[in-house]
């Protein structure tokens, strides 16, 4: 069975991919492709409500029109309709926060790194709807290969993002875990600084990544003096930098050095009115990864969302058995932190709320790839606790779309607008009524392509 055509229950794959190819029409071949999406209910992404009886017209992979129907230009000799009545399309989701290609079942080592496992995990994130994803600071140079060729063209699968190698201090988090010594950067000096942050804005990645984390005292945090050296250098290649952190002191000190985004949520205590003020000031984007946390004690006892149709069906089946072993299981269950786990995730929530009303940016963000962490899944999942947090439908949409494509600069991304890629999910229910909707994926496109 193929595994990307299970999403395809209504029959749309069929659809689109048998009118295709028209026979016999060798004019129509040398011609652009058009697509047109009919009678959907539009959800663009720019906040605006949703508009039913709208039209999508995507033209070699961008989006030429989408708006009412009335006003949709003549549909091209060879142009390919789809009648999507009932149905919701909503942008792509982009994951702000990923580990990509390193990981095998519940194993993570470099050495799994090749284009076969990192083309596996974006087909998992793509039929899930997951349309971009950046990884964060633990990517071989293959990266930079997969990333030239999807810009120079249109993909078939998830777009990658990259911050490269990241950041972290001598012996420092997270080069302690299984499989990641010689991942990030250990930086103990400016002298250093300077040049790994060269080396590896050469490569030209998205962003930079900083671990900035002492794992509840287990671990050795970097100082946030050179974590300054990396944001500063880093600006000098033109790059912003983003920090994993989690306590609230490290957020605001490296937020008033000028961080561009905090790639977790501060879990040690509530956010004060002096991170909130440093962070608007600073113009610091949130990125929450709640599942992130689910991911720490989630696998301590046996959990309901392992018989979740919606994992079974998209997620890998050997990383589904490998979290559900005892040794796995046992690792969590004897963790001595486990009781604090779901209450850095009820603070995360929480201080979610208050950045998000006090208007702080929110960028979307899971932290999928690691072992235990469901690439595609998660992120429908990191919605469902954004929802529970107190974050509206329409923020939670905004925060993968429009917001997303704003933090990552990425000026043809994010909404469904004239100018942009069709990057986007059509869905059997609305979103904006209940956000858990997003899980009536029925067609996802990457670039105009049918990806699941
Ligand atoms: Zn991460």
């Amino acid at each position: 069975m193929n595994r990307t055509s299970l999403f395809a229950a209504c029959g749309l794959a069929a659809l689109v991919s048998c009118a295709n190819e028209p026979a016999g029409a060798k004019k129509e071949a040398a011609s652009a492709d058009v697509k047109i999406l009919e009678n959907l209910t539009l959800i663009d992404g720019t906040g605006k409500p949703a508009a039913p009886g709208s039209t999508i017209v995507v033209t070699d992979g961008k989006i030429t029109y989408a708006g009412p129907a009335a006003g949709a230009p003549a549909a091209p000799a060879g142009a390919v309709r789809t009648d999507l009545a009932g149905k919701f399309a909503m942008p792509g989701i982009i994951n702000l926060h990923a580990h990509l290609g390193n990981v095998k079942g519940v194993k993570q080592d470099q050495t799994f790194y090749t284009r076969e496992n990192l083309m596996k995990q974006l087909g998992a994130f793509a039929r899930y709807g997951v349309t971009t994803a950046v990884s964060m600071g633990s990517d071989t140079d293959l990266i930079f290969d997969v990333r030239k060729e999807q810009r120079a063209g249109r993909p078939t699968t998830t777009r990658v993002f990259t911050a490269g190698r990241g950041f972290t201090g001598a012996q420092g988090y997270p080069s302690t875990m299984p499989g990641m010594k010689g991942v990030p950067y250990e930086v103990t000096k400016n002298e250093e600084v300077e040049k790994d942050v060269a080396e590896n804005a050469a490569k030209k990645p998205d962003l930079t990544k900083i671990w900035v984390d002492d794992h509840l005292g287990k671990e050795k945090k970097i100082s946030i003096e050179l974590c300054k050296a990396i944001i500063d250098n880093a600006r000098k290649h033109g790059l912003n930098t983003a920090a994993h952190i989690f306590y609230h002191d490290d957020a605001l000190k490296l937020s008033e050095a000028g961080l561009y985004a905090f790639a977790h949520s501060v879990r040690d205590k509530p956010v004060n009115q002096e991170l909130i003020d440093m962070a608007k000031k600073k113009g610091t984007w949130q990125i929450p990864t709640l599942t992130r946390e689910i991911s720490t004690f989630v696998y301590a006892k046996p959990h309901a969302f392992l018989k979740d149709e919606f994992l079974l069906r998209g997620a890998d089946p050997e990383a589904v058995a490998g979290v559900q072993t005892p040794e796995f299981m046992n690792r969590q269950a004897n963790d001595k932190n486990l009781a604090k786990y779901p209450v850095f995730l009820k603070t995360a929530q929480s201080n979610l709320k208050k950045l998000a009303d006090s208007g702080v940016k929110i960028g979307f963000g899971t932290d999928t790839g690691p072992p235990g962490r469901f690439s595609g899944y998660f992120e429908h999942w990191e919605m469902e606790l954004m929802a529970e947090a107190g974050l509206t439908p329409m923020q939670i949409v905004q925060s993968f779309s429009a917001g997303a494509a704003e933090y990552l600069g990425a000026t043809d991304l994010g909404t469904l607008e004239v100018g942009k890629w069709a990057d986007l999910v059509v869905l059997g229910k609305n979103p904006l009524d209940d956000i858990k909707n997003t899980r009536t994926i029925e067609l996802v496109m990457i670039a105009g392509n049918k990806v699941n």
